[in-house]
């Protein structure tokens, strides 16, 4: 074997694991010189010596210095040509499945291959891989329930000692994703179990010293980049530049409808202080010197009302005109290259491209994960949705709120990679000091329901003793919360032992309420709504509401429901007019008449697929008897809303008749409003006594979005108890609320378990 010292590419190895490279190719040359212009290029030699004499290393580079495409490669090099090459197998997870694939594309490329040769990619529902391959990118996940991550999972490593894995990577671990965070503690007590195991942690903040520490101290090493300076403008400056009138959105009160005035009266009272304090201090300069104010001092005594101010503002909405004043700015006067605007969500996003044409514009996926080159103006908003858990409330609130400052350094550092930069900044600087350093790590924000069904089905112990060896325990009542939550709807068992409905749902990559609405849907033959409701629960509704044309909206939406009170009945119904309008060719039609989403309705129809795939998986539904053997009960509307009341119980409200109208409880936050977006908003009495809902959001107020109108007996028979019955009766009615007994609730569990056991039995 002949290889010369720093060429890398033409390796082969001699037990024929991977193909030799034509080394005269020319592409690959090229590429060969573009690896050893990037950073990690640098610090090879010093890799792979710590790698060799480390069990653990944390790597830390701004993003785009090439950790994700190169260390691993630096590794498979080194072992192809240390003859180790056919026994190496090394995997690194990706957080997102987009980057999984495009990695890999990337890496196979620069090796002068095809992706599932040498290198390839494993995600949950497609893989590109060969007995040849020993680099995998692996979307890190939670399903299975034989062990705990797809990346094990699908390299047929299903021991919890990872036999058979030489180096692990996880990469993006500064994102302090959820799975990451699970992985870490499963890891942490592996490595002295298996020695020859390398661990590779990479992160692209410098908060290297944290996963470090975690792994006593391990050895870190920083790859520092090249790049060029970016230029930092605050709200101040951009308003100055762009002369835009921020106010202006408060100026136009008398189009607006009453909602939109009341918002924003609100968001007005709460920013004025906020305006006053720095807007004018910065925007006019001038105006310390004619009121004769010391700005500083006073700046200071608002920071009671500043501070509400501020959350006030992280809630609103981004002010989309600013953002596309800035980019006509930058167009008209600035030199060219391309933009880079980050946003919160979709709906940002395609109200701007309406507009504008050919400018990236982009959620915080685009901080790290993706690398477009040639940026060299970075629009930044400031703001990127999250989900927060309310553990006191058991509240999940899905919000725009203020970036981390690592976040906000991480967004500038996406221009200036090839030239000097410029970064807008549509906040200001005041705001940017405020900003927290680094982001709460996602097991803080979310409810930990799914994550403890994991723990439960691997074994791993008490869930709260397992979660308190995490990089940041999570809150023990949010632990609370989600076991709570697991017993409640029947997963566990009165020990926290998984009952054979919690065995199910492990092995459904999904939330348990949607895991257990499929289950019952199938059981109870209504599978085609479950499956709907279902998609729409796991990804989003497809109904939309277009600001000008609202009315109709609602009222296409209203039609759907018909007196169902269901805004679960009224997406099934559109689902199946979607379906019989595909048929006829003229689907497009028919979500433009009815302000459907046929994006969102595609993905629906993929999910529902996937979800008879995982069912058939586990046995509950049997493709070679037909579709019409699961639906029998498909069109029956008080079946469907018990099955519904399963799926989504404990999510209960109580319609309490006060006079002519109804207000709605929940047991845990008292008075709620439904969400001006159901069909039940704005209708005063309700002929059943009870809510399911999909979620409760806190925005302005309370919401419960997405209810159904239930009866009791639903309750009774698929919810399970809201208050024990005091007398010890088998059912009570007291108050309006149902109460039954813990000896009839257990009956009733009883008999649903004897029909979940016979199906496990089965083969
Ligand atoms: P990091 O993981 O440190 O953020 P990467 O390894 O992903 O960096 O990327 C290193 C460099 O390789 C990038 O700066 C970019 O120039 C180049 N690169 C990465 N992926 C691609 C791709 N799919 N197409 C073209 N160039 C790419
Ligand atoms: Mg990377």
């Amino acid at each position: 074997r002949d290889t010369k010292s720093g060429d890398d590419s033409g390796v082969t190895s001699s037990r024929g694991a991977t193909k030799p490279l034509p080394d005269a190719s020319n592409s690959v040359k090229a590429m060969l010189s573009f690896r050893e212009k990037l950073p990690a290029f640098k610090v090879k030699a010093e890799f792979l010596k710590a790698v060799a004499q480390n069990q653990v290393l944390v790597v830390s580079g701004e993003t785009g210095c090439g950790k994700t495409t190169q260390l691993p490669q630096f590794i498979l090099e080194e072992e192809i040509s240390s003859l180790r090459g056919a026994n190496c197998n090394i995997i690194c997870t990706q957080p997102r499945r987009i980057s999984a694939i495009s990695v890999a594309a990337r890496i196979s490329s620069e090796r002068g291959e095809n992706v599932g040769e040498t290198v390839g990619y494993q995600i949950r529902i497609e893989s590109k891989r060969s007995a040849q391959t020993r680099l995998l990118f692996a979307q890190l996940e939670c399903y299975s329930d034989s062990w705990y991550c797809s990346i094990l999972f699908c390299c047929q490593v299903q021991d919890p000692y990872l036999n058979g894995v030489s180096h692990l990577l996880v990469d993006e671990i500064h994102e302090r994703g959820m799975n990451e965070d699970f992985l870490l503690i499963i890891l942490r007590d592996l490595l002295p179990r298996r020695p020859d195991l390398r661990l590779i942690l990479m992160s692209a903040t410098i908060n290297a010293d944290l996963f470090s520490k975690y792994f006593g101290n391990a050895p870190t090493i920083h790859i520092s980049g090249l790049t060029f300076p970016v230029a930092e403008l605050f709200l101040e400056d951009v308003l100055q530049k762009t002369r835009y009138n921020i106010k202006s959105e408060f100026d136009n009160y008398q189009g607006s409808s009453r909602r939109r005035r009341k918002e924003l009266d609100f968001k007005k009272d709460n920013l004025t202080a906020l305006f006053e304090a720095c807007i004018q201090r910065w925007v006019i300069p001038s105006y310390a010197a004619t009121k004769d104010v010391d700005i500083d001092s006073e700046y200071k005594n608002y920071s009671a009302s500043t501070r509400h101010s501020l959350e006030a503002w992280s809630g609103s909405q981004i002010d989309l005109g600013l953002v596309e004043a800035t980019i006509l700015h930058i167009c008209r006067h600035e030199a060219d290259g391309a933009i880079l605007v980050f946003l919160t969500g979709w709906d940002d996003i395609s109200k701007l491209l309406t507009r504008l044409k050919k400018i990236v514009l982009a959620t915080n996926i685009a901080e790290s994960s993706i690398t477009i080159d040639d940026v060299v103006y970075v629009i930044d908003c400031g703001k990127a949705k999250e989900t927060s858990y309310d553990a006191l409330n058991k509240l999940a609130c899905l919000l725009p709120s203020w970036i981390s400052k690592a976040s906000a350094h991480q967004r500038r550092g996406r221009a200036g990679r090839v030239q000097p930069g410029v970064c807008y900044r549509l906040y200001p600087k005041l705001i940017h000091d405020a900003m927290l350093e680094y982001q709460l790590p996602e097991i803080l924000r979310t409810p930990l329901q799914e994550l403890c069904l994991h723990i439960k089905s691997l074994q791993l112990g008490s869930v709260g003793s397992f979660l308190g060896k995490a990089l940041q325990p999570p809150d023990p009542l949010s632990v609370e919360n989600a076991i709570e939550l697991l017993k409640t709807i029947g997963a566990l068992g009165d020990a926290e032992e998984l009952t054979p409905l919690g065995r199910h749902l492990c092995t459904l990559p999904l939330d348990p309420n949607i895991g257990k609405m499929l289950l019952m849907g199938a059981i109870f033959q209504c599978l085609n709504p479950a499956l709907t409701i279902a998609a729409a629960l796991a990804h989003r509704d497809p109904f939309v509401l277009p600001i000008n044309r609202k009315e109709e909206a609602d009222a296409a939406k209203r039609s759907f429901a018909g007196d169902s009170c269901s805004d679960h009945i009224a997406l099934v119904k559109a689902f199946e007019g979607y379906k019989d309008a595909k048929r006829n060719g003229r689907e497009r039609a028919f979500c433009w008449e009815n302000f459907l989403s046929p994006v969102t309705l595609q993905m629906m129809e993929d999910m529902r697929n996937q979800f008879i795939d995982l069912l058939s998986d586990i046995g509950f539904v049997d493709k070679s008897r037909g579709a019409s053997a699961y639906n029998q009960y498909s069109h029956d509307l008080e079946m469907v809303c018990a099955v519904l009341c399963a799926g989504l119980y404990p999510n209960v409200v109580q319609c309490k008749r006060r006079g002519k109208r109804t207000a709605f409880y929940t047991k845990e936050v008292g008075k709620v409003d439904i969400h001006p977006a159901s069909v039940n908003a704005g209708v005063h009495l309700f002929p059943l006594p009870y809510m399911v809902y999909s979620e409760k959001v806190k925005t302005t107020s309370i919401f419960v979005r997405d209810s159904t109108n239930i009866s009791d007996y639903a309750l009774l028979l698929f919810g399970g108890n809201l208050i024990p019955s005091k007398t010890g009766e088998d059912i009570e009615m007291l108050g309006g609320y149902l109460h039954f007994s813990a000896s009839h609730r257990r009956k009733l569990r009883g008999e649903l378990d004897k029909l979940l056991n016979r199906k496990v039995e089965e083969p």
